[in-house]
């Protein structure tokens, strides 16, 4: 609580937040509008492949600020690479598609790393790689994204196997999670596009999850440190998608990775890249990514996320399951000679 001191004070106050927001939008704009540069365009589809990213991962790996690390390798022996840069004493840990069919984010972590290795955005870069060190684990299950499929080659899915660590991909996952005891993790992942934000008829084109790690879904500072951070960073989807952000179901999964690695002490934010209209291969969600990751970054680098509200967390409308390919309202349907009104749903198989 801060006593009251003069109107001076609080202006100066305000004139502070204001400021420390107006630069945080400028960039968040900045990034959107000069996207093309860095958008990885060998990664242009959504049915990536492991051979794809391993050219892109062997270019780091000329450049010395990179740390590159074969860290393991999954069932059918492709391999698992760790990617590090930065030198502050933060950790920050992403990994992305430790489901095979949910590539969203494994295009835009690529776009991130032509972000870092591009010459504009200096004063930016260097606020964030002097706080922060970044861990980037690409494509966990590189098997599933073979065949576009959730599941590693064993049937495991590997977000369930966080207690008994059966899966090589998922013995990587906790062996990393061990040794880079990151204090913010980005859990990447992508949702069905037929979630819609609750209660509005618009698709949640992007979720978060602050993720419990209780059954009691109590709130510590750990959890509340990615509540503020997944406020910050639907303040700017709401720019560029307006309500169509959803908060992702918080009930307790013993099994889950993220769940656990919150219980491990990371600040955990879950991710999902679910629909948006007219964009069948997420594009523009993987945009959208793109930008507010390295947003969310920046204000993790500078503490401004430490200002917000944890009371905003909870006014983002729930995830809820109503959209279709096609709609159908009011047709009439005739059974047994008589007439009913049906709305009909209807889903396309991809
Ligand atoms: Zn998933």
């Amino acid at each position: 609580m801060i006593k009251p001191k003069s109107n001076i004070f609080y202006a100066f106050l305000i004139c502070l937040l204001w400021q420390s927001n107006f630069y945080a939008q400028d960039l968040t704009e900045s990034l959107y509008g000069t996207y093309n540069d860095y958008k990885e365009n060998s990664l242009d589809k959504r049915r990536i492949k492991h051979h794809q990213l391993q050219p892109l991962i062997n270019n780091l790996k000329t450049d010395s600020r990179y740390t590159v690390k074969k860290v393991g390798e999954s069932i059918e022996g492709r391999d698992l690479r760790l990617i590090s840069i930065g030198e502050g004493p933060v950790n920050v840990f992403l990994w992305s598609q430790m489901h095979g069919d949910e590539p969203t984010a494994t295009q835009a972590i690529f776009d991130i790393f032509n972000f870092l290795n591009g010459d504009a955005f200096k004063a930016e870069k260097k606020a964030i790689l002097s706080k922060l060190t970044l861990h980037f684990l690409p494509m966990l299950n590189p098997d599933g994204a073979e065949v576009f499929t959730r599941r590693n080659a064993l049937g495991i899915d590997i977000n369930r196997d966080a207690l008994r660590l059966q899966s090589p991909e998922g013995q990587v996952l906790k062996r990393i999670r061990d040794s880079v005891n990151a204090d913010f993790g980005f859990n990447l992942h992508d949702q069905s596009r037929y979630y819609n934000a609750e209660r509005t008829n618009k698709p949640a084109t992007i979720s978060y999850l602050a993720t419990a790690f209780n059954y009691e879904k109590d709130i510590n500072d750990v959890r509340a440190n990615a509540m503020k951070v997944i406020v910050y960073m639907n303040n700017i989807i709401q720019k560029y998608a307006p309500g169509q952000v959803g908060r992702y179901g918080d009930d307790f999964e013993p099994r889950a990775f993220g769940d656990n690695i919150a219980k491990w002490g990371t600040s955990l934010i879950l991710i999902e890249s679910g629909g948006y209209g007219g964009d069948r291969e997420k594009q523009e969600i993987r945009k959208l990514n793109y930008v507010s990751i390295l947003s969310a970054l920046y204000t993790i680098a500078n503490e401004s996320y430490k200002d917000i509200s944890v009371e905003a967390y909870e006014e983002i409308p729930r995830n809820d399951r109503k959209m279709f390919d096609l709609k159908i309202e009011n047709a009439t349907y005739i059974l047994n000679e008589k007439e009913y009104t049906i709305d009909l749903g209807i889903y396309r198989n991809e």
